[in-house]
Parts: structure tokens; C-alpha cells; sequence
């Protein structure tokens, strides 16, 4: 793994606001609460959390499909929320993101040839026979003949559309990959393709991803690191070998036991009280302290900060 940094998060806080109740009054969310990350080019980082933890918000908001309310993004070394234009639409074309549902995420009135030449017609000056040459050469990178590029969306299975949304996520030549949830809408019978096609993508040719996923079998097959993420904060990071063999957050261990595909020998079940709190009423102190099988009174007024090295972990048991 390459420990060179392209993409780092400083800070982050991510708010969104929603209507509630009959009168349409504002509740806000609070979906990211200060995650600072740094991402080596060539690694696979895969963030893990149940639903509602706020993974896919900060790959959203890493790519400004959601409003940051204050922190900092820098894409190698330059801040990407202060950038002048210009750098702003290299980083666009440098980072593409992968969306959970190929059902939804490609346009089911264009032609596959259409739907991936797009982005080289709004972002480069290609001609149009290096547009018809690049995107070629992508659906056979992904797999799929050349003689599907004339055909409509829905006239492939679920897995041949994500592998037709990862060729249009190729054809601006990206240094990275937000993939979120890329395998949760397909039958496992097919989801096997597109991991392989992942790892293919960062083996040989360097890509980078940030993996969302609550798939526990998925990141240890895929990633090199993981980082756990509850209720907007990410309380352990490290290389996957360390957090499946010794995990340390009391989170991570639940995290861990709940995955049926895993050895049921290698993680004993814990059993969480209660459910996730709402991100629109954080609780004070360590967030996981409502949960907290080894809950301590100063976790309900303090917050614990982040220690180790390359290991990380943010809980008062290991001050
Ligand atoms: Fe549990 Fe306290 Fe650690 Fe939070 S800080 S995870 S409540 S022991």
C-alpha cells in the first residue's frame, strides 16, 4: 500500500436540514461530526457503520453533493472548498463516485454509448474519435463487448449495469473512487463480478477507492483499511488485518460479531441495546454511550480522543 496521501478530511461537519411534522418545521441532521481521514494513494479504504451513520454522507459531501458546514477537503494537497475553478473541475474529473442502484444511476432513455460519452463531451476537448476510442476501451475494461455500446439500460442484468456505471466512472482516467454500496443491489450470484472488477481496478491499474459499505465480508475480501464510523464519527481506523484480528472499540466488536458471514468463532455475539440515537439529538460524551456494554460515567459527559498510531481508536478504555 502506497502511503502517499491523495485525499484527506479535516474536521468535517456535514448538516442537512428536513421537514418534520405537519407544519413543515426544520430538524437538523447531524451526519458528520468532525471526521478527519486521510486516504494513501492505491489503497482501498472501506468505511463501515450501520444505516444512518453518515458513510454515505461524507462520500457525498467529499464530492460536494452535500453542503459541508465547516471543515477541509484537500485532493493532493489542495484545499478542494476554496479552490479556484479550475482545480475545482480537475478534481470532478480526477474523483468519480459509483452510486448503490444501476437501475437508477444510468439514464434508461440513452444508449450505453451515449451514457458514457457524456462525460468526455461536457469535461474534455476529445475528438470525437478519441470519445469513441476512450469509451470502447472502457466497456472492455469492465468486461462487456463492444457490441453492447448500441443497446438501452434496461436490456442488461443488474450486474452489467454497475459494470456499464464504473466504465462511465472510467472514462475521464480518475485517480479515485467513491463506491457506495456498489454490490448491495445485486443478487449475490452477481456480486462476485463486480468486487473482483474492483480489485482488478485497483491492482492493476492503482485506483484508489473510498468503499462504503455495511457488508462486512465485502471489506475484508477488498480493503486494505477500514474505518468505523457511528453516528457521524469514525471511532477506530486501521489496516483490516488489525481490526478483524484485535478490535478495540466496543463498537467495532458489535459491528463485527453481527456479521452472519463471518466465523461465528472468530467474534462472539454482542447484542447492542437499544437502537442507533437519531444524528437530529446526538447524545453528549462518547456518542456510543447509550449502547455501551462497558459504559463508564465520565463517557456520558466527556468525549474521548483518538489515540494510537497506525491503529486508531477513540474510547475512554484504551486512555
Ligand atoms: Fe464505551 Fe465509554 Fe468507550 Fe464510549 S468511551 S465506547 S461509552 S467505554
Amino acid at each position: 500500500m502506497a502511503e502517499q496521501t491523495i485525499l484527506r478530511t479535516q474536521n468535517l461537519y456535514v448538516e442537512c436540514k428536513t421537514n418534520k411534522g405537519v407544519f413543515g418545521e426544520k430538524t437538523t441532521i447531524h451526519a458528520v461530526n468532525g471526521v478527519s481521514l486521510d486516504i494513501c494513494k492505491g489503497e482501498i479504504l472501506a468505511i463501515a457503520g450501520e444505516s444512518g451513520c453518515g458513510k454515505s454522507t461524507l462520500a457525498k459531501a467529499i464530492i460536494q453533493l452535500e453542503p459541508i458546514k465547516s471543515g477541509e477537503i484537500f485532493f493532493e494537497g489542495k484545499n478542494t472548498l476554496s479552490s479556484p475553478q479550475k482545480v475545482l473541475s480537475e478534481f470532478r474529473k480526477k474523483v468519480q463516485m459509483v452510486f448503490q442502484n444501476p437501475y437508477a444511476s444510468l439514464n434508461p432513455k440513452m444508449k450505453i454509448i451515449d451514457i458514457l460519452k457524456e462525460p468526455l463531451e461536457i469535461n474534455t476537448d476529445y475528438s470525437s474519435e478519441k470519445i469513441l476510442k476512450t469509451v470502447k476501451d472502457k466497456i472492455k475494461l469492465v468486461g462487456l463487448d463492444e457490441n453492447c455500446l448500441n443497446l438501452y439500460p434496461h436490456e442488461f442484468s443488474g450486474g452489467q449495469r454497475q459494470r456499464i456505471a464504473i466504465a462511465r466512472a472510467l472514462v475521464l482516467e480518475p485517480e479515485f473512487i467513491l463506491a457506495d454500496e456498489p454490490v448491495s443491489a445485486l443478487d449475490v450470484s452477481i456480486q462476485a463480478q463486480v468486487i473482483n472488477l474492483i480489485k482488478e481496478l485497483n491492482e492493476k491499474y492503482k485506483l484508489t477507492f473510498l468503499l462504503i459499505t455495511h457488508d462486512i465480508s465485502v471489506i475484508k475480501y477488498l480493503a486494505d483499511r477500514i474505518a468505523i464510523m457511528y453516528l457521524g464519527e469514525i471511532v477506530e481506523i486501521g489496516k483490516t488485518e488489525d481490526i478483524f484480528n484485535s478490535p478495540l472499540h466496543p463498537y467495532t466488536k458489535a459491528l463485527l460479531s453481527s456479521a452472519p458471514q463471518l466465523n461465528k468463532t472468530e467474534h462472539k455475539k454482542i447484542i447492542l441495546k437499544g437502537d442507533l440515537p437519531s444524528p437530529a439529538n446526538l447524545p453528549n460524551g462518547c456518542k456510543f454511550h447509550t449502547r455501551c456494554p462497558y459504559v463508564m460515567e465520565k463517557c456520558k459527559f466527556n468525549i474521548p480522543q483518538e489515540k494510537g498510531i497506525s491503529h486508531k481508536v477513540s474510547c475512554f478504555l484504551y486512555e
